[in-house]
């Protein structure tokens, strides 16, 4: 299993730092750009909870990669949840509270700083995570989705989305930016600019891991999951085929047209993933609004956290985890120093 390098991570950090800073990352979205393609994902994300809500309970719920929080703004606003939202960069958790009217939401839950493959919470813990154009910045989907399912609660339900396919149909020479450059519109009105480039252009120059995966990748990862459902859509606009987990090791093997169309022009993964209820009690017949507690990210054997003056504190190694603008920075010792060193 490939994991992120610290050089990665800090890049995600500096780059959303950049991002909030607006003028120095340029063909980026800023401004009413990024306020109508929020918008927009508010609209999908909140099209996706409805289908679930009968069915599922929201409460609480884990957002990782949240960036600016929209998903789980509206969460808490539209469906009465309870939960956090995580993202490794501070400055994209902070950027909420700004975009909170605009998109006409009226509650920001408690936000989190914390590394997606060391999250701060027991085992067991969310009846609900969300993880939306998150994943493709690792470089291998396995061990976030094992990180995910130990802190899933029985019977708890993922959701990952907006995730993407590979297209091998691709010679891949060179990234795009979000705002296409000139030359770049003319080849995208010839189609040829899906098949000679890929995205990611601001993302990869500033060292983000900017990826996608075939489906042998994607069904390894989701194998993780007793129970997962995968909508494969064909980019742009489908056919969309749905496959569910058989108990058979191939079971992610759509049908021959809609994977040649997938190896053509690579496609967007949403999975719906379940851990089994096991033995232990349902979610749903806990106390539905209680949130985990933090638990230390640097020790192994992973204690409570304890508050102590404002910051949060491990008794077991000692640590120190500050909070700032009431966000906690709950990332692992070293690698804390290393992206908020002034934290
Ligand atoms: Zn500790």
């Amino acid at each position: 299993m490939k994991k992120q390098f610290i050089a990665n991570k800090r890049a995600e950090v500096e780059f959303r730092t950049r991002l909030q800073e607006g003028a120095y990352v340029s063909r980026e979205p800023s401004g009413n750009e990024l306020l109508s393609e929020l918008t927009k994902r508010v609209e999908k994300a909140r099209i996706i909870f409805r289908a679930h809500e009968q069915e599922t309970s929201f409460s609480p719920f884990l957002e990782i990669g949240a960036e600016r929080g929209q998903r789980s703004m509206l969460l808490a606003s539209e469906f009465r949840a309870q939960g956090f939202m995580l993202d490794l960069s501070l400055d994209s958790l902070r950027e909420a509270e700004a975009l909170r009217r605009p998109l006409k939401l009226n509650k920001i839950p408690q936000s989190v700083v914390a590394d997606a493959y060391n999250l701060p919470f027991p085992n067991n813990s969310f009846a609900f995570i969300i993880a939306f154009q998150t994943i493709h910045h690792f470089p291998d989907p396995e061990p976030i989705l094992r990180e995910v399912n130990r802190v899933l609660a029985p019977g708890g339900v993922f959701i990952l989305d907006e995730e993407p396919i590979r297209q091998s149909f691709n010679v891949r020479l060179w990234r795009r930016p979000t705002i296409l450059r000139w030359w770049e519109k003319i080849l995208k009105a010839t189609i040829l600019l899906h098949f000679l480039s890929e995205i990611g252009k601001s993302e990869t120059d500033a060292g983000i891991i900017e990826t996608s995966f075939s489906l042998p990748t994607w069904e390894k990862a989701l194998n993780v999951f007793e129970t997962a459902k995968a909508a494969l859509t064909v980019f742009p606009f489908g056919p969309t085929e749905t496959i569910s987990k058989t108990g058979q090791e191939k079971w992610l093997n759509p049908s021959l047209p809609t994977r040649i169309l997938l190896k053509l022009l690579g496609g967007n993964i949403q999975a719906i993933c379940t851990k089994s209820p096991n033995k232990r009690r349902s979610y749903k017949l806990q106390a539905k609004h209680l949130l985990p507690p933090f638990v230390c990210p640097s020790c192994p054997p992973h204690p409570l956290l304890e508050q102590r003056l404002g910051s949060w504190y491990c008794l077991t190694c000692k640590n120190t985890y500050p909070v700032k603008d009431g966000i906690p920075i709950l990332i692992e010792r070293t690698l804390r120093q290393t992206l908020y060193p002034n934290a």
